[in-house]
C-alpha cells in the first residue's frame, strides 16, 4: 500500500471526512484490520483564508508548497491537497515535490464523464466558481460548466465560510443549496459538482434530483485506486 499523503485543514471538518473515508475504503477493499497508510499535514485555516482575501496567492503557495514538501519528506508516495480552492496554487505546489498530485478537478472531470454528463453545475467558493484554474481545467476534459448567478454564487460561498468550514450545519442552508442547485437544472445542468470538500457535510445525493459529483468522495476514490493499484 503506498503513502497517501494529505495536505488539509482547509478546513478540518473536511479534511475528518478524507480521513474517514480513506480509512473506510481501504477496509472495504482488504477487510479485517487493514487502514490507510497517511501522513497529514494539517495548515491553520485562519491564515491561509487571510491570504485569499488578500489575493496573495503566491504567498499561500509558498506555505502549501512548504508543507507538501515536508509530507514528501516523512514519506508520502503521493500528495492530495484537500480543498477545491487550493488547487489554485497546485502548479506550485506540485513545482516543489518530486512525488505525483493527484488534481482534483482532474479525479472529478473523469467521474462527470464516466456518467455520460457533459454539460455540470458547480458549486463551490468564489474563487472556484469565478476563476479559470478550475473551470477551465473541467473545460480542458471537454465539460461545459455552469455556475450559479451573482445571489446564487454568493450565497453558497457565504454558507461554506461562515457555517460548514465552523461546523455549522443548517436545514435553511440546505433548502438555499437546492434552490441554486434547481436554478442550475432550469438553465440545462445535467448534473452538478459539489466542488468545495465542506459541500457534502450538507447536502449529497439523497437531497438532490440531478446526478451529484461529491469531489470529497471522488479525491478519496482516486486516490485509494492510486494507493492500492
Ligand atoms: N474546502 C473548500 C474547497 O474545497 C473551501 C475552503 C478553502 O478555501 O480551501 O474549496
Amino acid at each position: 500500500m503506498r503513502v497517501i499523503g494529505l495536505l488539509g485543514g482547509m478546513s478540518w471538518e473536511s479534511s475528518a471526512e478524507y480521513y474517514r473515508l480513506l480509512n473506510e475504503g481501504v477496509r472495504e477493499r482488504l477487510g479485517g484490520l487493514h487502514s490507510a497508510r497517511l501522513v497529514l499535514a494539517s495548515v491553520d485555516f485562519a491564515e491561509v483564508e487571510a491570504l485569499q482575501v488578500a489575493g496573495d496567492w503566491e504567498a499561500a503557495g509558498r506555505l502549501l508548497a512548504a508543507e507538501a514538501a515536508g509530507l514528501e519528506a516523512a514519506g508520502a508516495d503521493l500528495l492530495l491537497i484537500c480543498t477545491n480552492t487550493m488547487h489554485k496554487v497546485a502548479d506550485q505546489v506540485e513545482a516543489g515535490i518530486g512525488i505525483p498530485l493527484l488534481h482534483l478537478a482532474d479525479a472529478t472531470a473523469a467521474a462527470v464523464r464516466a456518467a455520460g454528463v457533459s454539460r455540470v453545475g458547480l458549486l463551490g467558493t468564489a474563487f472556484t466558481m469565478e476563476q479559470d484554474f478550475y473551470t477551465g481545467r473541467l473545460a480542458g476534459h471537454g465539460l461545459d460548466v455552469l455556475v450559479p448567478d451573482r445571489a446564487g454564487q454568493e450565497l453558497v460561498h457565504r454558507v461554506i465560510y461562515d457555517e460548514l468550514c465552523r461546523g455549522v450545519v443548517r436545514d435553511e442552508s440546505r433548502a438555499a443549496y437546492q434552490r441554486v442547485i434547481g436554478d442550475l437544472a432550469d438553465r440545462g445542468a445535467e448534473g452538478v459538482v459539489l466542488g468545495c470538500t465542506e459541500i457534502e457535510l450538507l447536502i449529497g445525493a439523497a437531497e438532490v434530483d440531478l446526478p451529484v459529483f461529491p469531489t470529497t468522495r471522488l479525491h478519496v476514490e482516486a486516490a485509494l485506486a492510486a494507493a492500492l493499484g
